[in-house]
C-alpha cells in the first residue's frame, strides 16, 4: 500500500462530517435494557416461529415483551392467547397491545379487565387503525383516541401503561406541535412510558427527544428499532405509517434480493449502527420491533452489550452521557 503525501484523509478525519467514532463499551458501562415486540400469526407454522423466537430472545432478560392488537382488533383472541402463554411458561413479563377500534368502551373494558385478572400488568394503549386502511372514525360508544383510552384503563386497575410516539409526527396530527401535545395527554392520562414509530436516522429521534424535553415531557421515550432486511417491503410499509427513508438505505439493498442471508447481515450493520450512534448518545433503553424473528436483534443486542443473565430491576447506567461524556 502507498501512503498519500497529502494529509487529506487524516484531515478529513479529523475535521470532516464523521458518522461514527463512537465511544467504546468499557466495563464499567452497562448494558441497555430492552423490549421485543411480537405480533400474532396466522398459521401454525408461523405460530412455531414465534414461540422459537421467544425462546431465543428470553435469555436475553428483556424489560418486558409485548404482543400487538390486529387492525380493528382483528387479533383479539390470539393477542390474549399469547400473552397469557408467556405469562404461564416463560419469565418474561408480557405487555398487551390495545387498540380502541372498532368496539364499545364497555367491550375494551372487559378486556383490559380480563388480562388483569389474568395476572397481566402492562398495557400498549393505542388508537388503532381502521381495517384496510379507510380513514380513523371513532366507534359512536367507544374510546375516541389513545389518551380516552388510557384514562379508561387507569379507572380500571393500576396498569403500567405504554403509548406510542411519532420522531417524525403522526401521519394524521395537524402539526408536530399538536403531536406533542397529544403525547403529553397520553402521559398526563397516566401513561409511563412512550415507545416511538421506527425511524432510520439517529438523529431523528434525538431532535425529537430535544423537542419533547423542551415541551416539559420527562417521561422516558424508548426508540422503536425496527432492523430492516427486506427493503421493498420496509420502504412500502414507511410510506403508509409517516417514516422516512433515507437516500442511502435502498442502495444498501440493491441486487440482493435472491440474497436473504446477505440481507441480513447488511440488516444487522445498519440497525446496529443506528442504535450504536444512539446508545453514544445516552440512551440506555430499546424497544425491538422483530417481526417474530430472533436472529438479527440478537446480533444486535450482542453489539450493544446485552448478555444472556438474570434481569435487570432497574435501568442500566448509559455507556455515554449525551454531550459525549462516558458515564464513570
Ligand atoms: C409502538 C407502537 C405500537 C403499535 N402497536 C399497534 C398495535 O398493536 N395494533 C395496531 O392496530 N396499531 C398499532 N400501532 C399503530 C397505531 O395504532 C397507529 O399509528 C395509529 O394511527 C395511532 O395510534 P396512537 O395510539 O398513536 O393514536 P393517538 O395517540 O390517539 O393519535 C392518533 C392521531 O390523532 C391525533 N389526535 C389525538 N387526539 C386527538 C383529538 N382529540 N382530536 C384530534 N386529533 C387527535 C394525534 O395527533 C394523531 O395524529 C402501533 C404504533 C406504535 C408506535
Amino acid at each position: 500500500m502507498t501512503l498519500s503525501p497529502s494529509p487529506a484523509p487524516l484531515q478529513r478525519w479529523l475535521t470532516g462530517p464523521r458518522f461514527s467514532a463512537l465511544p467504546a463499551r468499557d466495563a464499567s458501562c452497562q448494558p441497555p435494557a430492552l423490549s421485543f415486540e411480537f405480533f400474532p400469526p396466522r398459521t401454525a407454522a408461523l405460530e412455531a416461529q414465534l414461540w422459537a423466537a421467544v425462546r431465543r430472545l428470553e435469555p436475553l432478560a428483556p424489560r418486558f415483551v409485548s404482543v400487538t392488537y390486529g387492525a380493528g382488533g382483528s387479533t383479539q383472541q390470539r393477542t390474549h392467547a399469547i400473552v397469557t402463554r408467556l405469562l404461564a411458561e416463560t419469565t418474561l413479563v408480557p405487555a398487551a397491545h390495545l387498540t380502541c377500534v372498532g368496539a364499545s368502551r364497555g367491550e375494551v373494558d372487559d378486556i383490559a379487565r380480563a388480562y388483569w385478572d389474568a395476572g397481566v400488568r402492562h398495557i400498549v394503549a393505542l388508537r388503532g387503525d381502521m381495517p384496510g386502511g379507510a380513514p380513523y372514525a371513532p366507534h359512536p360508544q367507544g374510546y375516541a383516541y389513545a389518551a380516552d383510552l388510557v384514562a379508561g384503563l387507569r379507572r380500571i386497575a393500576d396498569f403500567e401503561i405504554s403509548v406510542a410516539a411519532y420522531p417524525e409526527t403522526h401521519p394524521a396530527a395537524l402539526s408536530p406541535e399538536a403531536d406533542l401535545d397529544n403525547l403529553r395527554r397520553k402521559l398526563d392520562a397516566g401513561a409511563t412510558r412512550a415507545i416511538t414509530q421506527y425511524f432510520f436516522e439517529a438523529e431523528t429521534f434525538l431532535r425529537f427527544l430535544d423537542r419533547a424535553a423542551a415541551a416539559g415531557i420527562t417521561a422516558p421515550i424508548v426508540p422503536g428499532i425496527m432492523p430492516v432486511s427486506n427493503f421493498a417491503q420496509a420502504a412500502k410499509f414507511s410510506a403508509m405509517c409517516g417514516a422516512s427513508v433515507p437516500t442511502w438505505l435502498g442502495p444498501m439493498f440493491e441486487g440482493l434480493d435472491d440474497d436473504p442471508e446477505t440481507r441480513r447481515m447488511v440488516a444487522v450493520v445498519v440497525a446496529a449502527e443506528q442504535v450504536r450512534v444512539l446508545q453514544a448518545s445516552g440512551i440506555d433503553e430499546f424497544h425491538f420491533y422483530t417481526l417474530n424473528r430472533p436472529d438479527l436483534v440478537y446480533a444486535i443486542a450482542h453489539i450493544l452489550g446485552v448478555r444472556p443473565g438474570p434481569a435487570r430491576p432497574t435501568r442500566g447506567l448509559p455507556c455515554a452521557a449525551p454531550g459525549g461524556d462516558t458515564a464513570a
